[in-house]
């Protein structure tokens, strides 16, 4: 079953207006002969100015949240309909990093899934487990729970994008090997079979991410069930432009 790998990457809380267009600027012109779609998710203040920068490139601009609500006394928070007035066509929905410092919930990772189907932005829905949790064994465990709470109610499985991503693994310069990514991600796709349907599961791209760089992703990307990587640190820099063009 051939599923279209997808690069996104995750600008997390850096980058300015003009370093950011100047980013897309150089890197556009490397990922242009891409064989997978190719993303970057940046600060909401950022997304007007960078879906300008990257208008007419190969590069879509996503988020790195949603809110449920359609709208209300929700300070600081962002609508679907606030990122799809900028065409936005991504956002990312539970990162660890959100889940860790900010309280979210699988159930609020719910709510925020549905909110973004509904008004047709594509969900990356990200799952992983702990350094303690892939310790004491429950790897599987955590993650079963993260799909089943976070996916529920969803009508069109193949229209979200899952990433694994190993808290242990992000930011750390830790990389899971890569048996241990097609394992885990493995896993994730056999549930999501169970779930929905495994017809289905064979079509949903499922990405990994943590200290994904231009050095590991070749062997990473090899992977059966590894359709992409959802990329911190190396889509700050021109690295990124290395790991869409993994393949070449
Ligand atoms: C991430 O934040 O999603 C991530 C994978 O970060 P890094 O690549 O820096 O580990």
């Amino acid at each position: 079953m051939s599923r279209k790998p997808f690069i996104a990457g995750n600008w997390k809380m850096n980058m300015t207006a003009k370093s950011g267009a100047e980013l897309i600027a150089a890197l556009a012109p490397l990922v242009k002969d891409a064989n997978c779609d190719v993303a970057l998710c940046v600060p909401a203040i950022l997304i007007p100015e960078m879906t300008k920068a990257a208008a007419g490139t190969n590069i879509a601009i996503g988020a790195e949240n949603v809110h449920w609500a359609k709208n209300g006394a929700y300070t600081g928070e962002i609508s679907a309909e606030m990122l799809k007035e900028y065409g936005v066509k991504y956002a990312i929905i539970g990162h660890s990093e959100r889940r860790q410092y900010f309280g979210e919930t699988d159930e609020g990772v719910n709510k925020r899934t549905l909110a973004a189907l509904e008004n047709g932005i594509t969900p990356i829905v990200c799952v992983g487990e702990t350094l303690s949790e892939r310790e004491n064994g429950t790897t599987e465990e955590v993650i079963a729970r993260q799909l089943e709470k976070g996916l529920q109610g969803v009508e069109d499985i193949k229209k979200v994008v899952i990433a694994y991503e190993p808290v242990w693994a992000i930011g750390t310069g830790k990389t899971a090997t890569d048996g241990q990514a097609q394992e885990t991600i493995a896993f994730i796709r056999k549930k999501i079979g169970e779930l929905f349907c495994p017809m289905c599961a064979q079509k949903v791209i499922i990405q990994y991410g943590g200290s994904m760089n231009a050095g590991n992703c070749k062997g990473l990307m090899a992977q059966p069930d590894i359709d992409g990587g959802l990329i911190g640190g190396a889509s700050l820099k021109l690295d990124f432009a290395t790991i869409v063009n993994y393949d070449k």
